[in-house]
């Protein structure tokens, strides 16, 4: 059950920048004041190294220490009873915080004090931030920080390379007459070689950082139990911390809507498929001996199909939400990274369906090359991408989950 401090939802927030407000403060506020945005704060970032971006601890508490006392929006998320149990606001507790917000934009709306309010209170853009700091502080190795901050670029030329990689394969090994289908044009060991070596090293590389965030954020004494993993998982699949309390998000403006959270609740589906249409074909292959490609009633078509049309609906629609969203609530550099991947995986699922359509033409080659490519790079791009908050999102939830438990017994 969740813990709400205040009856006030989202439809009954008060009009921004209210004037008559608790906190309001006059000039020459003591510079302590978690109020205080006069000149003289401590601004500076705290963190300098330039992979690690321009995260502001100091801004981040101030911002939290007014929301730690205000509790104005309690009931939206999970972040808010969390930040009241944090009251030091650590980086630890910070980056806990960072990803128990699933960026649905309520609280910067429904808030008295956000721009252009002189507090300037924009929650979801300062967790974004904090998350854009965490991720590079934990990305393994850590030389590679850089290329997950700027994973525009590092999409571009994986996915680039491993299509180049591949076209240049096929055009310097003659056809393999001795086998059939896709086989005749790119072995089944080069597949291979294609898709374990990327996701194994990109296995190693998400264990690394997610276990170096574990330990940042783990609070000492929880003990993970089945039943926190299990209403965590509840939490993920239901994105409970998108639903803003009941209403939704923001997904565009300050409307709510549910359809963010359709949306990525359908993306998720859609991998699903395309990922038992993958273990199906290895099956087929490999305890069966039928070799790709398949009819179209199988279940690696079929699934692989439907989970191809269902990345590409909800890419789509994801992107009209970028394209057509607020910046206001995030930074430019987290919405490119999202943009990013959700390209790549539409890449990946355009391109798997036109190779199922194409497959008896000419072109099958070069759609071969196109969709492997693509796969390859996605494998690679999983620890330098947006896709690396799958597992920091599921600790902060687990971690939720375990303190709720105990703050009920
Ligand atoms: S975001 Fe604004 S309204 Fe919500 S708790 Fe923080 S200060 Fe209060
Ligand atoms: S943006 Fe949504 S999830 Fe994030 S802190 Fe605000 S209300 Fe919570």
């Amino acid at each position: 059950m969740i813990k709400v401090t205040n009856q006030i939802t989202p439809e009954t927030a008060v009009k921004k920048n209210n004037a008559q407000t608790p906190f309001s403060v006059a000039k020459g506020t003591p510079q302590n004041n978690p109020f205080s945005i006069e000149k003289g704060t401590p601004q500076q970032p705290t963190f300098e190294k330039k992979e690690l971006g321009e995260f502001n601890s100091f801004e981040a508490q101030r911002v939290l220490n007014v929301c730690n006392i205000c509790g104005y929006c309690n009931g939206f998320c999970d972040v808010f009873d969390a930040a009241q149990r944090r009251p030091a606001l650590t980086t630890a507790d910070l980056a806990h915080l960072a990803y128990l917000c699933h960026g649905c934009r309520n609280c910067l709306y429904a808030c008295q004090y956000a721009p252009p309010h002189q507090f300037n209170i924009n929650v979801p853009r300062t967790l974004t931030q904090m998350r854009q700091y965490s991720d590079a502080l934990h990305v393994w190795p850590s030389a590679l920080a850089g290329a997950l901050r700027d994973s525009a670029h590092t999409a571009l030329l994986l996915t680039g390379g491993a299509i180049a990689l591949l076209l240049g394969l096929i055009w310097l090994l003659a056809p393999n007459t001795n086998a059939s289908g896709f086989y005749r044009v790119v072995s089944l060991p080069v597949m291979i070689v294609l898709a374990v070596i990327p996701l194994s090293w990109s296995l190693l590389a998400l264990t690394r950082s997610w276990r170096s965030y574990w330990h940042l954020t783990r609070p000492p004494t929880a003990v993970v139990t089945w039943r926190s993993l299990r209403l965590a998982l509840q939490d993920v699949v239901l994105l409970r911390n998108l639903r803003g309390g009941g209403p939704g998000c923001n997904d565009v403006d300050e409307r709510f809507s549910h359809l963010r959270r359709r949306l990525h609740q359908g993306l998720v589906i859609g991998v699903g498929l395309c990922f038992v249409a993958t273990l199906t074909a290895l099956f087929y292959h490999h305890a069966l001996g039928w070799i790709a490609p398949y009819p179209i009633v199988s279940i690696p078509v079929l699934f692989g199909t439907s989970g191809g049309i269902g990345i590409v609906l909800t890419t789509s629609g994801l992107l009209w939400l970028k394209w057509h969203g607020d910046l206001t609530p995030t930074t430019r550099s987290a919405q490119n990274a999202d943009v990013t991947i959700l390209l790549v995986l539409m890449t990946v699922a355009v391109s798997g369906l036109a190779l199922l359509i194409g497959r008896e033409t000419a072109a099958m080659a070069i759609l071969l090359a196109l969709h492997l490519g693509g796969v390859s790079a996605l494998f690679a791009l999983l620890p330098y991408s947006k896709l690396v908050h799958v597992g920091y999102r599921m600790m902060a939830l687990v971690i939720e989950q375990i303190e709720r438990q105990s703050a009920h017994h």
